[in-house]
């Protein structure tokens, strides 16, 4: 006896299939993209359904004030530099900016990488500056500027699936091991303030976290805590296949164990799209992201779909207003969602709204764009006696220069020298960790 399909065990989890979906590949054989999504749907998953609920719990905390998210990591993951160097300082910037921003907010952190799944990109454009098919993330094309390889190739979804189960072997294995000592941590945040040029701004919260530490120490605190973390996942849900060839049916619901968390992009998110429909059968924590041109009946008509419920921190609006707008935009969109009874997490993304190309040619970001994107979403929220919940970047634990400005002041002429990206600019880490003291300062009010 066969067991019976997810689609017969939760009613509606195939409805998105007959609806219009935006920014998928375009496949050049059915045969060969149906035979892999057929390996995909027994292969174990890369996150348990336990995790996922364990996630969600920690987001209704967020989602009730009494924790703080922090999501961050690449624009675009891909295949060769899914390496152990890479993974390991991802991870120990997220955990650094963790250690600063649990102090600034004396409440728990709830970390999530963009990590272990981050393979798929919305485009803009179908093709790219060369006129060639724009790249679509390593699960689908090549970045390479080849025509034949920048065809879709559904083998690139195995290549994604074995990539990111790697990926978060090693990321549950950090979160267990020295990579998340407290003091190891704090150590580090310690040299970024003795050889950042801003260090000495910082220098007052690194002394105070030093004092705390040495007061726990004291009394004899040491807690498991102190050594180990939970650390998440988290993707674009992007390339529905590949999501729903990952589906898995525990206890009736429906889990993307892909994932612990995905979320539907600005280009996604129609009401009357596939993206939405699908992720609203999902038991995973989700979010959207809403840009500059949502309206508060947009955003309300969102959060009725996907937390039909009212299940705090079912749901994550992710703002990318851009700082010259959210001050304007946020407040009636935050104020009508929360007159319908909805705890949803507020997260702020301070990097989509505020892209522009450099004299030099590049795409990138103003340091100072983002930290007064981040300011407005405070702003906004402590105006209306909300949660500002948490932040959403793109960045990496390297010394790349891809965003302008920061405390080493990278200038358009500088951007040449370590522009690695992808896709989108990335904060580096000086930069990532620079943010993340200005926002504990944000945090203490
Ligand atoms: C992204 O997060 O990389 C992205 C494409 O964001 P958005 O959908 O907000 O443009
Ligand atoms: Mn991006």
């Amino acid at each position: 006896m066969s067991l019976p399909e997810p689609a017969e065990l939760v009613p509606g989890l195939d409805r998105w299939k007959g609806l219009p979906a935006a920014q998928q590949p375009k496949w050049p054989d059915r045969a060969a993209l149906d035979a892999v999504l057929e390996t995909l749907s027994t292969v174990p998953p890369i996150v348990a359904p336990a995790e996922v609920d364990h996630l969600r719990s920690q987001l209704a905390d967020v989602a009730q004030g009494k924790a703080f998210l922090l999501q961050g990591g690449d624009c675009a993951e891909t295949f060769d530099l899914n390496t152990e160097p890479h993974l390991q300082s991802t991870t120990r910037t997220l955990l650094q900016m963790a250690v600063v921003l649990t102090y600034g907010a004396s409440v728990p952190v709830v970390k999530v990488g963009r990590v272990a799944g981050q393979y798929a990109k919305p485009r803009s454009s179908d093709t790219d500056a060369l006129g060639l098919p724009s790249y679509r993330g390593d699960m689908v094309n090549s970045l390479e500027p080849v025509l034949e390889k920048r065809i879709p190739d559904p083998q690139r979804l195995v290549r994604a699936y074995a990539n990111s189960a790697a990926a978060m072997n090693m990321i549950r294995a950090y979160a267990r091991g020295g990579l998340a000592d407290l003091h190891a941590v704090h150590d580090w945040n310690k040299d970024f303030v003795a050889n950042s040029p801003a260090g000495v701004r910082y220098e007052v919260i690194a002394r105070e976290i030093d004092r705390a530490l040495a007061f726990m120490k004291a009394c004899g605190v040491d807690s498991s805590a102190l050594h180990q973390v939970d650390l998440y996942n988290s993707h674009e849900a992007l390339i529905l296949d590949y999501e729903r060839a990952l589906l898995r049916v525990h206890d009736g619901r429906a889990y993307a164990t892909s994932a612990h968390f995905v979320w539907v992009g600005e280009r996604t998110r129609q009401m009357d799209g596939a993206h939405i429909e699908f992720v609203s059968r999902l038991a995973n924590p989700i979010g959207v992201k809403i840009g500059p041109t949502t309206t508060p009946e947009q955003a309300a008509e969102l959060v009725e779909r996907l937390d039909p419920d009212g299940v705090p921190g079912r749901l994550t609006l992710i703002s990318r207003m851009g700082n010259g707008k959210i001050r304007d935009v946020l407040p009636p969109i935050v104020e009508k969602v929360t007159a319908g009874g909805h705890q949803v997490v507020w997260q702020c993304d301070p990097m989509h709204g505020n892209t522009h190309e450099s004299s030099t040619g590049y795409k990138t970001r103003h340091f100072d764009r983002v930290v007064d994107e981040v300011l407005g979403f405070f702003d906004v929220h402590r105006a209306l006696g909300t949660w500002p919940g948490g932040i959403h970047v793109e960045l990496t634990g390297e010394d790349v220069t891809e965003c302008l400005g920061g405390a080493m002041e990278i200038s358009d002429e500088d951007l040449n020298s370590r522009y690695e990206t992808a896709c989108d600019p990335r904060l580096n880490t000086g930069q990532s960790l620079e943010l993340a003291f200005l926002v504990a300062e944000m945090l203490r009010g």
